[in-house]
């Protein structure tokens, strides 16, 4: 079997404004599509749909795909070092140029399962975790089909009321992204934070604990946006609401900070929808800096480099929560990989997973029933666009 051309796709040539994600930028997720010879084609996602880096994703993608053309597309460990080590840029780990990575070998892996009839969980090891225990994910945004920016205390109870109404044990939240006028980041989270900044913050999720009950986990996600000294501040203040894992609570480009984070707050800390490939994670893991890592398999190496990160990760004892937040390709690719691996801890469900027009741009509808997700059994990855999406996108062909 042999590649014979490539198309990259920038979804929504007409923006779809339900699927702008607040303070995110455009939403435009950049999928791949892996033409052969023997009428396989295979999707993959790179890992950029939000944030502002669509065009160099774009580009980065259309730039590897003419490195692959000819290739044997089972041959995706060849392909995988190919992008690696031959295009100078590889080895340097920067996000696009691991997204781009991320994209195309999801797409391999695609093929692969087509090609030989089955699922890919099955060609990494096969089902380990029968159903997919999943959180509803950015509270702060609201929950349902309408994002709102979030400030009042009620308002984040009510936000968590209907999650658990739609079957979820486990919710996430940042707490002090928005201001108390609901502006994004409208303080200074860095430095010292001032009493009334953490007030804020605590009185919020008072108020999600109260209206979850004892059992609801939270998870307390801080987008880097606060640093080692205010994570800090903050972390000690919410150690009393039992929180299940402590998410970004500084950049991830120092992980020594993590030590000092680790050691002064008492909740399980989480990182790594921003650290790419084996070499990214490794001191988070070497030195238990992390209790759960969170890998995009769309931006941190694809199904190849993320499985091999989850199984370093597992001799560790860390667990695994798969970033996720993109098209439905991105959720298929995830769910397989998530399947398999025995440190699995949760899923992450972007309230943009539940998006008509962003499910609207796939042939298969993947959502959790009571918080869980089953395991897909269609071929591959399980997941393509449709024609409609596609005649709705920019799409380049490499051949
Ligand atoms: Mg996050």
């Amino acid at each position: 079997m042999k590649i014979t051309s490539v198309d990259i796709i920038k979804l929504f040539k007409t923006p779809s404004e339900q699927c702008e994600i607040g303070v995110a930028g455009p939403w435009h997720p950049i999928i791949v599509r892996i033409n052969t010879d023997e009428g396989i084609s295979g999707y993959g996602e790179i890992g950029v749909a939000y944030g502002i880096a669509q065009k160099a994703g774009y580009g980065m993608g259309a730039d590897f795909a003419s490195c692959i053309i000819g290739m044997n597309p089972l041959d995706s460990e060849a392909i995988w070092n190919k992008l690696h080590r031959q295009t100078f840029w590889g080895m340097g780990n920067g996000g696009v140029i691991m997204a781009g990575i991320s994209g195309i070998d999801i797409a391999l892996w695609d093929i692969k399962g087509k090609h030989f009839g089955c699922p890919i969980y099955e060609l990494m090891g096969g089902i380990t975790n029968k159903k997919l225990r999943s959180y509803a994910s950015q509270l702060q945004f609201d929950w349902g089909l309408v994002a709102r920016n979030l400030s009042k205390p009620e308002d984040y109870a009510e936000a968590t009321r209907k999650a658990v109404a739609d079957g979820f044990d486990c919710i996430k939240v940042d707490p002090i992204a928005y201001d108390e006028n609901g502006v994004w980041y409208g303080r200074n989270n860095r430095g010292i934070l001032m009493q009334d900044q953490l007030k804020m913050a605590v009185d919020r999720v008072a108020a999600m604990r109260e209206a979850g009950g004892p059992k609801l986990d939270i998870i307390i996600e801080l987008h880097a946006l606060t640093d080692t000294n205010t994570s800090i501040q903050l972390g000690r203040l919410l150690e009393p609401f039992n929180c299940f894992y402590y998410e970004e609570p500084t950049s991830p480009m120092n992980p020594d900070l993590f030590r000092e984070i680790r050691d002064n707050v008492h909740i399980p800390l989480a990182t790594g929808e921003r650290v790419y490939s084996r070499w990214g994670f490794r001191p988070f893991l070497e030195n238990r800096l992390v209790q759960v890592i969170q890998p995009d398999f769309c931006n941190c190496g694809g199904i190849t480099e993320g499985k091999k990160i989850c199984d370093m990760a597992h001799t560790y004892d860390i667990g695994v929560q798969g970033h996720c937040c993109g098209s439905p390709i991105s959720t298929a690719a995830a769910l397989q990989l998530e399947a398999v691996i025995p440190n699995f801890v949760i899923h992450e469900l972007h309230a943009s997973a539940l998006l008509p027009d962003n499910i609207a741009t796939c042939k298969y509808n993947y959502t959790p029933v009571n918080g869980y997700f089953d395991i897909p059994d269609r071929p591959g990855i399980g997941q393509e666009l449709t024609e409609e999406a596609i005649e709705n996108s920019d799409v380049v062909t490499i051949c």
